[in-house]
């Protein structure tokens, strides 16, 4: 009808809305990067970003709650509880595919060959950034996506600086992600559910896109529920069971990066690490993922406990700052593709305890 045909356009201009926006932030940001703005004029540029930015994160409290009072309510408790099981077995498993990924790649390609002091020869340019970083962490809230990235882009380092051994680590962390959200997880999704993976990522792209330019899960989380639900139309009482928990604490990304980057450090510092080390290595990176909050880089914070439990130094968290801002885009990506792609899989494996919840309830399908 007309009606669809309207909804179809609007949901679509939407999205390419979106993929416009990147696009036109990243044209812009390279256009007024020879400008040299001040950081205060960064700061002024980058406003219209930060008001989306606060506006998602003010949405975020009040949904998890609510989603998970309505998800709970609407189903029995055997039902949440086989939910909830599937669902933690499903973080489990991606999380440490992702660990065992990241922990190859890293030990195949080995781009921390060379000495440290190979990359202390950017050790002025990297601690400036540094302090940077965290600021970023605390008190700059990333812009509205085409301002947060063309705001990102005027402000970002020289590429011509960032030479060597972290250009290569950059790479691997970009590979180990794309072997993990493009092969692995779709095609784990396909093997359980047997449905295109790549129709559902489609319904994806606008969260896909949110979380590339907010670096964070938790502020990306209104815009996953809405993809997942009015795209993709996954059950509302799965998402709202299981996306406020997996935005918290299932991060792929992060997790696999986490190792990576612990692995990276060791290869700079000649370290050599023996298999119980690497072990060590993927458990506190599963726990380090779990621990980080969905907001802008936290991961770096969390590889401390990384680094501290096989002796690697945590002063070396600032050799790889200086790309942090970047890789923390791929990785957020990533986590908020493992929740959509993980909710649809949840979903499949519950139909039918949700069939007999809705013969149950006499048919009535919640809505809202
Ligand atoms: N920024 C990531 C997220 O929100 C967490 C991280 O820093 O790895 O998912």
């Amino acid at each position: 009808t007309k009606e669809d045909v309207k909804s179809y356009l609007f949901r679509n201009a939407f999205v390419l809305l979106t993929v416009t926006a990147v696009i036109v932030g990243t044209i812009l940001g390279f256009t007024l990067r020879p400008y040299r703005m001040s950081y205060r004029e960064v700061k002024y540029f980058s406003f219209p970003g930060e008001l989306l930015m606060r506006m998602l994160q003010m949405l975020v409290l009040p949904l998890i709650i609510s989603s998970l009072v309505t998800g709970m309510a609407a189903l029995d408790s055997k039902a949440s509880g086989k939910m909830g099981m599937r669902a933690v077995v499903y973080y489990m498993t991606t999380t440490i595919i992702a660990v065992v990924i990241g922990i190859i790649i890293v030990i195949i390609i080995h781009p921390g060959k060379g000495t440290k002091e190979n990359m202390h020869r950017e050790g002025k340019i990297v601690q400036v950034t540094a302090a940077d970083a965290f600021l970023d962490l605390i008190r700059y809230a990333p812009v509205g996506i085409l301002f947060l990235i063309a705001g990102k882009i005027v402000e970002m380092e020289d590429m011509g600086v960032i030479g060597g051994q972290l250009a290569m680590y950059t790479v691997t962390v970009i590979v180990g992600l794309f072997i993990h959200a493009v092969i692995v997880l779709p095609l784990l999704y396909f093997l359980v559910t047997r449905k295109n993976p790549w129709v559902f990522i489609g319904g994806l792209l606008q969260a896909l896109i949110t979380a590339l330019g907010t670096s964070s899960s938790s502020a990306t989380l209104p815009i996953t529920f809405k993809c997942l639900e009015e795209n993709n139309g996954v059950d509302k009482r799965v998402t709202r069971f299981v996306l406020p928990v997996g935005a918290t604490i299932n991060m792929d990304g992060t997790a696999l990066y986490e190792a990576l980057a612990a692995i990276f450090i060791a290869q700079v510092n000649n370290f050599e690490l023996n298999f119980g080390q690497i072990i060590t290595i993927s458990i506190t990176a599963t726990a380090a993922s779990i621990g980080a909050a969905g907001i802008p880089q936290a991961g770096l914070v969390t590889m401390v406990i990384v680094l501290t439990s096989v002796g690697l130094p945590t002063d070396d968290i600032t050799l790889i700052i200086a790309v942090d801002w970047f890789l923390d885009r791929l990785r957020t990506t990533t986590n908020v593709l493992g929740d959509s792609l993980g909710a649809g899989i949840v979903e499949h494996l519950s139909r039918h305890e949700l069939k007999n919840r809705d013969v149950e309830m006499g048919n009535s399908v919640i809505e809202e």
